[in-house]
């Protein structure tokens, strides 16, 4: 097969399909169907990707606050064995109740997405990257990292520490806004209560599987019990549902081995990991897995380019 394979049609995966138009023919993608992996708040920092792919995006007002439950070293704690699992002070509450500027993509973006996608989907395909594969095509996976270490046989794995998320969502009528309200509080089992236009999204980190039975049996209440938090009544909430996101929140690894393994994929194997998960970078967001595509992308007709001292031999 001539040409780019794409592992993975998460949005990440769609976005270098799209980008990459007819020079990648192939997206493979485990599941069965166009997945809808991300359930969480979906928010950008600007209109990159919309502009990249021609889908326009809405500028949005946003405004995040703390939800203030004890005093602001409590609230990091506490926030951050919420989400993290750990007290450490990495986590933000910082959040000031100031506006800023958001870009947000429309409803049907992951469906419309996927149709400026020019090559072929095959759903319901495993990619085993046998050595049948290897270097016979250039590959962008997308699939989490310490699945791609296990599957390219790379030795030097760190612990890779991350919290499996509930995500309740709901839809509120008559409305429009752009804010998300952080809690530290332990008495509510949602971290993290967010509005996007008409969608209530409350991020849940479970820390046992008991507890996540509770928060799914619960979703009705918990959802309520956000609204209320944001000033939405109970009668205005509908159509309350929860998914199940396996990485939603990971912790950052060594940068190094990290750097090591990214490079040395490419580089040995032809497989340019792309993604939050792929590249295993916590904060990333999608407007700069724009820039990495045109990295790989150079990357793959230039071997040489990104890593200059390789040209020296
Ligand atoms: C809580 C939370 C909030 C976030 N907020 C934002 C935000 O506001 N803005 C933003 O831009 N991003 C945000 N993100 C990040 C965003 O979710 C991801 O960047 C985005 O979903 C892209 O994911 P992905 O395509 O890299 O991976 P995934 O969605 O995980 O896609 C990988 C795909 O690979 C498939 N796969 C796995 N193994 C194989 C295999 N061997 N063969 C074939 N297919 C395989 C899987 O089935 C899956 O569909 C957030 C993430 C979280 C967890």
């Amino acid at each position: 097969m001539s040409g780019i394979v794409v592992v993975g049609a998460g949005m990440a995966g769609l976005l270098a399909g799209s980008m990459l138009r007819k020079d990648c023919p192939l997206i493979l993608e485990a599941r069965e169907r166009l997945p809808h992996n991300h359930s969480a708040v979906l928010r950008f920092r600007s209109s990159i990707v919309g502009d990249t792919v021609g889908i326009p995006f809405r500028k949005v007002q946003a405004i995040k606050a703390v939800e203030r439950w004890s005093n602001p070293i409590a609230d990091t704690l506490s926030y951050s064995m919420k989400t993290n699992g750990a007290y450490t002070i990495r986590s933000s509450v910082t959040a000031d109740a100031k506006v800023s500027e958001r870009y947000i993509a429309p409803e049907d973006f992951i469906a419309r997405l996927a149709r400026t996608v020019q090559g072929e989907f095959a759903f319901g395909k495993k990619f085993s990257f046998s050595d049948r594969w290897r270097g016979s095509s250039p590959v962008i996976s997308t699939i989490p990292m310490p699945h791609l270490m296990e599957a390219l046989g790379w030795e030097e794995k760190p612990e890779f520490k991350y919290k499996k998320g509930i995500n309740i969502t709901a839809k509120i009528t008559d409305c429009d806004a752009y804010c998300s309200l952080y809690c530290p509080g332990y008495h509510f089992q949602g971290s993290r209560i967010s509005i996007t236009g008409d969608n209530l999204v409350v991020e849940c980190y479970p820390a046992t599987e008991k507890e996540a039975i509770l928060i799914k049996e619960q979703m009705e209440p918990i959802a309520s019990e956000a609204g209320r938090k944001l000033g939405v009544r109970e009668m205005h909430i509908t159509d309350v549902k929860c998914q199940e996101q396996p990485y939603a929140k990971i912790l950052p690894i060594d940068n190094r081995i990290r750097q090591r393994f990214i490079i040395w994929a490419s580089d040995e194997k032809r497989v340019y990991a792309l993604g939050r998960f792929a590249t295993w970078r916590p904060t990333l967001l999608l407007d700069d897995a724009v820039n990495d595509v045109r990295q790989i992308q150079k990357l793959i007709s230039d071997p040489g380019s990104a890593y200059p001292h390789k040209k020296k031999g």
